[in-house]
C-alpha cells in the first residue's frame, strides 16, 4: 500500500519562506524530455483556485526535468468524500472482505475516473479529506495525505484490479495545510508512485517518505524510469 502518512508540521517546509531551495539540480541528475497529459478530479468541497494551484505547482515541478505536464481534458467534479473508510470496530472474515470495507469507496473512485486504462495520462484526484473519520481506515492509517497507485498486480491488492490509468490521489485538508512549493512537491510524490517511483531513503529525493526540508530532486534512474513509462524515445 502506498500510503503515505504526514508528518509533524516542523518536519516539512514549515512557515519558512525559503520553500523554494532546491536540494539538487535537476538538470545534472537526468532529465524527463516529454509531455505528460492529467485528467484533474477535483471532490466539489475543494476551491477550484486551491485544485487549480495544485496543478499549476505539479506542472512546475515537472517542468524543471523538461516534463511537460498539460491537461488531457478539463476539470471533472465528484461527490466529495473520503475515500478510505470501513466501519470502526468490525471484524471481517477474512484480508480481503476487510480490504473491501476499507477500500469501498476508493476503488469506486478509481474505477470511475481511471478506468479505462491510458498509460500516456495520469488522473489526479483532489479531495477534502481521503481517511473517513472514526472509520476503520483512521485507526489504522491516522493520517494519508496521498496516495499512488500504478496499474499493475500490486495495486490490485488494494484496489481488487489492476487495469487502470495511473492515479494520484491528495487529501486537500492535509496537504493545503503546507507551503505552495511544499504542496507541488507531495503532489508529484503522489504522481511519482502512480508512474511507478517507489520510495528511497534520502530525504531530499521526492520519493523520500516524509520532510521535504527544499523542493526536492529526482535522480537519473527515477527520471529514465518515467521516460520508460511514458514511452518517450531517447538514449
Ligand atoms: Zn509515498
Amino acid at each position: 500500500m502506498l500510503a503515505c502518512a504526514s508528518g509533524p508540521v516542523a518536519d516539512w517546509l514549515g512557515p519558512s519562506p525559503d520553500d523554494t531551495r532546491a536540494c539538487g539540480a535537476p538538470s545534472s541528475s537526468g532529465r524527463v524530455d516529454g509531455a505528460l497529459a492529467l485528467r484533474v478530479v477535483v471532490g466539489d468541497d475543494v476551491p477550484a483556485s486551491d485544485a487549480a494551484a495544485l496543478t499549476r505547482g505539479l506542472r512546475r515541478y515537472f517542468a524543471a526535468y523538461g516534463l511537460d505536464v498539460g491537461l488531457a481534458a478539463p476539470p471533472v467534479w465528484i461527490d466529495d468524500r473520503p475515500l478510505l473508510a470501513g466501519e470502526a470496530g468490525a471484524s471481517y472474515a477474512d484480508g480481503v472482505a476487510q480490504a473491501a470495507a476499507l477500500y469501498g469507496p476508493l476503488r469506486e473512485v478509481v474505477a470511475e475516473v481511471a478506468t479505462p486504462r491510458r498509460d500516456d495520462e495520469v488522473v489526479l484526484v483532489v479531495v477534502s479529506d481521503l481517511l473517513a473519520p472514526g472509520s476503520a481506515a483512521a485507526q489504522v492509517l491516522t493520517e494519508v495525505r496521498g496516495l499512488g497507485f500504478a496499474p499493475g498486480p500490486e495495486s490490485a491488492e488494494v484496489l481488487g484490479f489492476e487495469e487502470f490509468s495511473p492515479v494520484a490521489l491528495v487529501a486537500w485538508s492535509e496537504v493545503g495545510r503546507f507551503p505552495e512549493g511544499g504542496r507541488a512537491a507531495m503532489v508529484a510524490h503522489e504522481v511519482g508512485h502512480a508512474l511507478g517511483l517507489a520510495h528511497v531513503a534520502d530525504a531530499d529525493n521526492l520519493m523520500a517518505v516524509r520532510a521535504f526540508r527544499c523542493v526536492p530532486y529526482l535522480d537519473s534512474s527515477q527520471t529514465a524510469q518515467l521516460r520508460r513509462v511514458l514511452s518517450l524515445e531517447g538514449p
